[in-house]
């Protein structure tokens, strides 16, 4: 990143568990000092912000199972946040949107338009497939947070160690950083994080063959 370069950055903290989000600058800063990555402080102290700092909350993700109705109003479909509202930091809201919406192009595509009880129930439980990885990864990242309530599925903490592993190991293994990016940006299935690109690393990195994410690469050059 060249000195005399204007850069635009935009970007956010995340806390939970009850912390207080702030909008003082010094607070926020240093807040930011205190990251493990030393790199994200280093940009933002000596950059110049463009507006003030805003803050917002986020109290819940909520799904709602359509498809699972046994009567909906005919000529009445439901698709986007009013189906399935994420919490904003996994970036994932628009993106099943527009899955949705294809969803919805081939719906309509099977029926000639003519919508009846038969179209809604089909595009529901089109939706609701495509929704259910997505939604698995992210109210699953939200339980490592200890206060994030909800059903604790079998075989969580498990994944929780998985997905821990998989989120330091993106910021230094390119192989890892392929399989999170495809993964999150629905390439490919959650399963990918499971082959060899993402297990042998994790493995790795639990018997201590690869050192601290940080120390490996910085994630800013
Ligand atoms: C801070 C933040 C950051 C986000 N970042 C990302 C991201 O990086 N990537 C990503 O994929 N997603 C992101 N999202 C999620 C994304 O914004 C939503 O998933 C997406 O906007 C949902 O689209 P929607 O049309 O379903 O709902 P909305 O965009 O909420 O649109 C609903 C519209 O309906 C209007 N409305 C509500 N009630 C009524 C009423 N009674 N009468 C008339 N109009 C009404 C609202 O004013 C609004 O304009 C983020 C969300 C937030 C809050």
């Amino acid at each position: 990143m060249g000195d005399s370069q204007p850069v635009l950055i935009d970007f956010g903290l995340t806390l939970a568990e009850g912390d207080e989000a702030t909008d003082d600058e010094e607070t926020w800063l240093q807040f930011a000092k205190e990251m493990e990555q030393p790199e994200f402080y280093d940009l933002v102290s000596k950059s110049k912000p463009l507006t003030p700092i805003s803050t917002f909350k986020y109290p819940q993700q909520i799904r709602r199972h359509y498809e699972k109705m046994v009567r909906f109003p005919v000529g009445l479909l439901v698709l986007g946040d009013a189906v399935c509202s994420f919490n904003p930091v996994y970036g994932q809201g628009m993106s099943v949107c527009a899955l949705q919406v294809g969803a919805l192009r081939d719906t309509l595509a099977e029926c000639n338009g003519s919508i009846d009880s038969q179209t809604s129930r089909s595009f529901f439980r089109r939706t609701a497939r495509l929704i259910d990885n997505p939604w698995l990864l992210a109210t699953s990242a939200d339980f490592l947070y200890d206060k994030a309530e909800g059903h604790r599925r079998f075989g969580l903490s498990i994944l929780l160690w998985y997905i821990t592993k998989v989120l330091a190991l993106s910021s230094c293994n390119d192989k890892v950083t392929k399989s999170f990016l495809e993964v999150m940006h629905f390439v490919k299935s959650p399963a990918a994080l499971f082959h060899s690109g993402g297990l042998f690393p994790v493995l790795g990195s639990a018997l201590g063959i690869y050192g601290k994410p940080s120390q490996d690469r910085p994630i800013i050059s």
